[in-house]
């Protein structure tokens, strides 16, 4: 019989994969208990969410909540570039129409207050303010964790299944040497808010814009949140951002960066900064295996692909999801080993790299509205990628095409 105090599931992070996951366990009937070191609502970068993540938040039945909450509609898409010339906006429901294309903008302190609750309302034992320390092994298999709360007491919780959830600063995957840095994607970013910055009518309200800088150098993301706000933040490469420059001061390359960018500078003028500069050096990476005997990794605990195409979320409640049934049909054979709770791993890779290679065309110089242009059968596959249908292989029928539509920049 399984006490109260051993849950058969542990979750290490209360973010987006943390909460699928969990939920997901536990809405078919075994125990979980899920630690977040933060007490909720808290600061997290990471607003705009993609179509396909419609299933899982269905899955998770937290729709009703999503629609009547404050978050902005997402419908579209839309490129600017580097001389600020728009691209036609990619409309999601123009390519699906299901109401799963139209998403939302978030402030994740309240969508993963909305997640949080949402696990507990279906069973999970969800504790803030518990920090992880490590996860136990024994004869090479997860047992459990050590946990420690707000008043330093210090625990031994033992499980059949530890969940990897907690984000970049994950516990396994530097613990067992499993990281791979992508070798391309070396990128930062520097991001703040902004009120009163330009906003369009309509269904393009809530439009994700992605905006080039000059010689394509970076892109700035533009995203319409509630209340007037604005998400605005630069990705370029680290070196771009950090070395080589006269300043280390944030809001001075920032506000560098910004003078860049003719496609943001009309949309900002007259608007304020209503939240201090914020940094990440982002440099994308991966586990070079979703899971093990006794646990297994889900979110950016597993693997951090550049924002470019908005697919953390995404990647974070797939991952949870798939990573949720393996361990319910695992605990119901009474097998957790690295072959059962991981069968879902190479399926999962292949999508991850397919949203990897437009990241990296659009960083080689894609010309997205001279591809549409010449290849009229390029749109549904790009659309495929941009809301986040990448898990079937008919969209690699793009890669020749994206490889003749390059166009580097001049040097
Ligand atoms: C600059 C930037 C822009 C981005 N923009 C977007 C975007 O527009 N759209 C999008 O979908 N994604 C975006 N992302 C990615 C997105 O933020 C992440 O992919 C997403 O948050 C991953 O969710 P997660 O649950 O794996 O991790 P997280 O959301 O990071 O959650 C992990 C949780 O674990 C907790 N935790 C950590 N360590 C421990 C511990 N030892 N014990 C207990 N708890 C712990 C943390 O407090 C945290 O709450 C962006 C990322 C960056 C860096």
């Amino acid at each position: 019989m399984i006490r109260a105090s051993h849950p058969e599931v542990v979750v290490i992070g209360g973010g987006p994969a943390g909460t699928t996951t969990a939920t997901l366990v536990a809405q078919q009937g075994r125990s979980v208990r899920l630690y977040e070191r933060e007490r909720f609502p808290r600061y997290h970068v990471g607003e705009s969410l993609i179509p396909e993540t419609f299933w899982v938040l269905d899955r998770l039945g937290i729709l009703p909540q999503l629609r009547g909450g404050p978050f902005v509609e997402k419908h579209s898409v839309q490129f600017v570039s580097e001389q600020g010339r728009l691209s036609e906006p990619f409309y999601f429901a123009d390519y699906k129409p299901h109401e799963s294309s139209q998403t939302w903008q978030v402030t994740r302190q309240e969508f993963d207050q909305l997640m949080l609750d949402n696990a507990r309302r279906h069973g999970v034992d969800a504790r803030e303010g518990v920090r992880v320390l490590e996860v136990l092994f024994e004869g090479g298999r997860a047992v459990g964790v050590r946990t420690v709360d707000e008043a330093g007491f210090e625990e031994e919780v033992r499980c059949r299944v530890v969940v990897d959830a907690a984000g970049q600063s994950g516990l396994i995957l530097d613990r067992l040497g499993l990281r791979q840095w992508d070798p391309v994607l070396k990128k930062a970013a520097i991001w703040s808010y902004f009120k009163g910055a330009a906003r369009e009518q309509g269904r393009d309200a809530g439009a994700t814009l992605v905006m080039q800088t000059a010689g394509k150098i970076g892109w700035f993301w533009y995203i319409p949140l509630q209340n007037d706000i604005t998400s605005i933040g630069v990705v370029a490469p680290f070196d771009h951002l950090f070395k080589n420059r006269d300043t280390k001061d944030l809001e001075a390359i920032f506000t560098e960066e910004m003078a860049r960018c003719p496609g943001l500078q009309p949309r900002i003028a007259g608007a304020e900064r209503v939240a201090p500069h914020r940094a990440a050096k982002e440099y994308s990476y991966r586990s070079s295996k979703v899971a093990g005997d006794g646990w297994v990794l889900v979110g950016d605990a597993f693997g951090f692909l550049d924002p470019l195409y908005s697919s953390g979320i995404l990647l974070a409640l797939k991952s949870g999801a798939l990573a949720a049934d393996a361990i319910v049909a695992g605990l119901e054979r009474g097998d957790v080993s690295e072959a059962a709770l991981g069968s879902w791993g190479p399926g999962y890779v292949a999508g991850l790299e397919r949203m990897r290679q437009l990241v990296c065309g659009f960083y080689d110089g894609l010309n997205f509205g001279k591809l549409v242009r010449d290849h009229g059968h390029a749109k549904p596959l790009i659309t495929d990628i941009l809301i986040g249908d990448i898990f079937k292989g008919d969209i690699d029928a793009l890669w020749p095409l994206v490889e003749a539509a390059k166009e580097p920049a001049a040097v």
